[in-house]
């Protein structure tokens, strides 16, 4: 690791002390290369950080990166192709503000909930209900 992403990674762990109510962190996605495929390391403790279920995500990240996934025993996904983190980090973002983030008031503690077979985000801070 050169010195540069030393930087990089200390930015990263710097706790985020301003405006932590409003502001929801996407964990970084830990990743590993696996022959031709790319092992999603803490998958599972980041479905429970965005409180979402597992094949929900993965169906997420296989359209958006043109793949396909499972999930292995230890609860990791695999994904089929070399992925690089900050793609992998980028698609996340987008997921989280598409199904995670109410688009109301912007913050993050919503339900996921399927009506008549269309799902719609309900925000618990301000109640509002948005189709996605
Ligand atoms: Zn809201």
């Amino acid at each position: 690791m050169d010195y540069e992403e030393q930087l990089d990674r200390a930015m990263d762990q710097k706790p985020d002390i301003a405006g932590s109510e409003s502001r929801f962190e996407v964990p970084d996605p830990e990743l590993r290369e696996e022959g031709n495929v790319t092992v999603y390391e803490n998958f599972q403790s980041t479905l429970s950080d965005l409180g979402r279920e597992e094949d929900h995500v993965l169906k997420f990240l296989q359209n958006e990166l043109g793949t396909s996934a499972s999930i292995d025993e230890s609860g990791r996904a695999r994904l089929t192709g070399e992925f690089s983190q900050r793609r992998m980090s980028d698609t996340l973002d987008e997921y989280v503000e598409t199904y995670v983030k109410c688009p109301e008031c912007g913050l993050p503690d919503t339900n996921l909930e399927t009506v008549e077979g269309a799902e719609r985000l309900h925000c618990e801070a301000c109640g509002a209900r948005s189709s996605v």
